[in-house]
């Protein structure tokens, strides 16, 4: 199967943007997964923007929306 990273990042709101695993989703969720964290396309623009990927915050951001 060929990677749809062009495709991704039409859809990516990720603002780190000198990150290897931008667009490559499968990496992306397993890098944030193997550290109790989440994507950050899971996160608003502006929460996205605080580099916190934890679960407790997006919990906390998801709870006050
Ligand atoms: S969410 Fe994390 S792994 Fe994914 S592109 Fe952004 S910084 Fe990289």
């Amino acid at each position: 199967m060929e990677c749809k990273k062009e495709d991704n990042l039409k859809n990516c709101n990720c603002s780190y943007s000198s990150c290897d695993k931008k667009g490559v989703c499968c990496e992306c969720i397993k890098y944030h997964r193997d550290r109790a964290e989440l994507p950050g396309c899971y996160f608003s623009l502006s929460d996205e923007k605080t580099y916190d990927r934890s679960i407790e915050y997006f919990i906390k951001t998801y709870e006050s929306k």
